[in-house]
């Protein structure tokens, strides 16, 4: 166990409320600020404490991490916390907000003389549980150590990234792979069952061949189930979906599968399914 450091997490969602665990776990002194008070209680005990407000949260803090849904939600608490925040703290930036949303971001911490860090996270609930993230980061040199210290309390790598937003960069190119994965596999499911076939089949005869993925195993058997606990919110894989198309737009690339999907996200949203797992995209092949 390295040395214990002081960090505000701001966003206790089923990211953040393992991630402050986890961190706390580690031996950090942990402060922790929700929106609905309820979720940053329920992790309140030994080197956790809940704060009434981001400010309070960020008071006495080394690092300021954010894991909120989106840049809205991260520009309209950020601004208190980093009012607060002692001379010389780092912002870790860790919520999935696009390129536009992190300049934005940036910007703010600019204008409080904080040090930005873009910092998401690859992996969804059950490896921010395991502490088994993947954080691509973007930052200065010289902070870099102190960051990992953080960081290694919730992950089991750091990818650092150079060249502007580099962290989020990566993340975008991630996602757009992992939402066409969960798509193709809801699409060869709903086309089994559309031919009569057991979607079963699909899925034992991909099995331990270079065809095999163990998320299109395990969000293939959400869909076969028909039950899709939140591990990576449908709302927030279609959030990201317009991230991505936001980002290809900037870069000149057309991305057809990214768009396509982002339609049938937006149809399981619709259909009511957007606090479920993303999985359950599966039902807007079902009921288009
Ligand atoms: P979540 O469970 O939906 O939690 C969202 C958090 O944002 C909650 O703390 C929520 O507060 C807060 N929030 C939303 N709108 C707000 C606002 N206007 N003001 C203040 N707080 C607000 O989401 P999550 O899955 O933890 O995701 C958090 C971030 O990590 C997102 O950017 C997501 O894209 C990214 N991410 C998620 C996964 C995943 O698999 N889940 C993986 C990698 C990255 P309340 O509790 O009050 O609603």
């Amino acid at each position: 166990m390295g040395e214990t450091t002081t960090v505000a997490v701001l966003g206790t969602g089923t990211m953040g409320a393992p991630m402050a665990r986890n961190l706390a776990a580690a031996g950090h002194d942990v402060r922790v600020w929700n929106r609905s008070r309820d979720k940053a209680e329920a992790l309140a005990g030994d080197h956790v404490t809940v704060a009434a407000s981001p400010g309070e949260a960020a008071a006495d803090a080394e690092y300021l991490l954010t894991m909120l849904h989106d840049a809205d939600a991260v520009a309209a608490v950020a601004p208190g916390a980093l009012a607060a925040l002692p001379h010389g703290a780092v912002w870790l930036q860790m919520s999935t907000v696009g390129l536009d949303g992190s300049r934005r971001l940036e910007a703010i911490a600019a204008e409080h003389g904080t040090t930005y860090v873009d910092a998401p996270v690859v992996g969804t609930k059950a490896p921010a549980e395991q502490a088994a993230l993947t954080v691509l980061a973007c930052g200065p040199e010289e902070v870099r150590a102190g960051c990992e210290h953080v960081f290694d309390a919730v992950a089991a790598k750091i990818v650092w990234v150079d060249g502007e937003l580099g962290g989020t960069r990566l993340k975008l190119v991630m996602n757009s792979w992992v939402i066409a994965l969960v798509e193709a596999t809801a699409e060869a499911i709903s086309l089994a069952e559309g031919l009569g076939l057991d979607p079963r089949l699909f899925l034992h005869t991909i099995a331990d061949g270079p065809l095999d993925s163990p998320y299109a195993q395990m969000k293939g058997a959400m869909m076969l189930d028909r039950e899709f606990p939140a591990s990576f919110p449908l709302r927030g894989a279609e959030k990201d979906a317009g991230l991505i198309l936001e980002a290809a737009r900037e870069a000149g690339v057309d991305l057809a599968v990214t768009q396509a999907v982002r339609r049938h996200l937006a149809r399981a949203v619709e259909l009511g399914h957007g606090d479920e797992d993303m999985a359950a995209t599966y039902h807007s092949h079902r009921s288009s």
